[in-house]
């Protein structure tokens, strides 16, 4: 008897049903959601299938759709999704600390056996009540037979199977008639390679020989046949561990060779590394810091060099951290060299919780403090070049910017995009 089954959440054409949930004008409609400088559809509704619009279709090929009036046409939205989908898994949370974020989209969760259909229709409704998000889950022994029938889940009107309230031989029917491309983790090659040796459905696959299959497959393939038997070999990765290391490089768009461009840039890149310690409730006793110039054909002999500081105690206050980058960029700094890379290392995190204080002065720790909190609340609302420590906040940074024509509003992540409820 297994006490525990894997469920799959998958949110239906993610994209779109986001931009759906902030303008009811769309919803029903046709939607497709344009990739990257608008180039072609990346996600549609099925709506929008239903009138013969492909993924990965052009959208300038769309532009002569004899239904094209019907169609509503918008960039991506990268910001606003991502911001839906950590919403998605806080949800999740709610349910079971058990959970795998695996795509923008999909999270693969462990439950108990024990009323499992309950409680992938519970997680249905809860995300549907409170992000306005239609999802399907698929439940079963193995996390390929709940990617099957997160499949079947699609078909059915509740929106949810639970393969293992399926008997045994109805399972196998089911397999049968699933194609052996659809099953998670087979891609193109793979498919024709088994179809070479007349394996067309997961069904077909999941009768082969495991032994037979390591020695001609990989075992990756032996896991899926196992997997595809209700055999669970594909654990659930839970959240990531905490961050034991943090490094921001970049290589900076231009060559530097002022001092003080250096140092500035230096102390910009900690400020922003110390603001990501702060996300992740880290701290770092530890700053090393890394100029380059490369090996560029004009700039002579390269130069590759690093310092590092060990602070008093760790932290992850902007200026402690700031100043620290800031006198390793000035002591390494050599005139008569082009940097091209700067970054910022810090090798050794402990938790925030485990930071004492008792190195700091009463004075400075509230400095700090007031500081950080100051430069949090602004870079929360007005992005994060607004504020900072020397020249962090007052450059301008040469952004690429992306063409997008067609963009929804970052609703949930912008005070100035925010959605506007009209009273009258
Ligand atoms: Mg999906």
């Amino acid at each position: 008897m297994r006490d525990e089954l894997f469920a799959i959440v998958d949110v239906d054409s993610m994209y779109a049903s986001v931009e759906q949930v902030f303008d009811p004008r769309i919803r029903g409609r046709p939607v497709c959601v344009l990739s990257n400088n608008d180039g072609c559809v990346v996600t549609m509704t099925a709506e929008a299938k239903a009138l013969g619009v492909e993924r990965g279709q052009p959208w300038f090929q769309l532009r002569n759709h004899p239904r094209r009036a019907e169609i509503v046409f918008l960039s991506s939205n990268y910001g606003l999704y991502g911001d839906m989908s950590a919403r998605m898994l806080a949800i999740l949370q709610s349910v079971t600390p058990r959970w795998e974020a695996y795509s923008i989209d999909e999270a693969f969760l462990r439950i108990p056996a024990e009323g499992a259909t309950a409680t992938a229709v519970r997680i249905r409704e809860r995300i549907g009540g409170w992000l306005g998000l239609p999802v399907k889950v698929g439940v079963a022994p193995s996390k390929t037979l709940a990617k099957v029938a997160a499949k079947r889940a699609k078909q059915r009107t509740e929106r949810v199977d639970n393969l293992a309230e399926v008997e045994p031989r109805r399972v196998q029917a089911i397999l049968d008639e699933f194609p052996v491309a659809d099953v998670w983790g087979i891609g193109p090659r793979l498919t024709a390679r088994l179809a070479a040796h007349e394996v067309g459905s997961a069904g077909q696959l999941a009768r082969l020989d495991p032994g037979w299959v390591r020695r001609n497959y990989t075992v990756v393939v032996e896991r899926t046949v196992r997997e595809l038997r209700g055999i669970s070999c594909i654990p659930l990765e839970c959240s990531p561990p905490p961050r034991r290391q943090m490094v921001h490089c970049r290589a900076l768009g231009k060559p530097v060779t002022d001092e003080h461009e250096v140092v500035d840039t230096a102390s910009t890149f900690a400020q922003r590394i110390a603001a990501k310690l702060r996300r992740h409730h880290r701290a770092a006793g530890l700053v090393q810091v890394w100029l380059s110039s490369g090996g560029s054909y004009y700039s002579g002999a390269p130069i590759d060099v690093h310092g590092s500081q060990a602070l008093l105690e760790p932290t992850n206050a902007a200026r402690p951290l700031a100043l620290a980058a800031a006198r390793l960029a000035r002591r390494l700094y050599q005139p008569g060299y082009q940097y091209r890379r700067i970054g910022i290392i810090l090798p050794d995190l402990v938790a925030e919780h485990q930071v004492t204080g008792m190195w700091t002065t009463a004075k400075n720790r509230t400095i700090d403090e007031a500081l950080t909190a100051a430069i949090d609340s602004v870079t929360s609302r007005y992005g994060k070049a607004a504020i900072g420590l020397g020249r962090a906040g007052v450059r301008t940074r040469a952004e690429w910017e992306m063409k997008q024509q067609v963009r929804s509003p970052a609703y949930t992540t912008r005070w100035d995009e925010l959605l506007v409820a009209h009273a009258r």
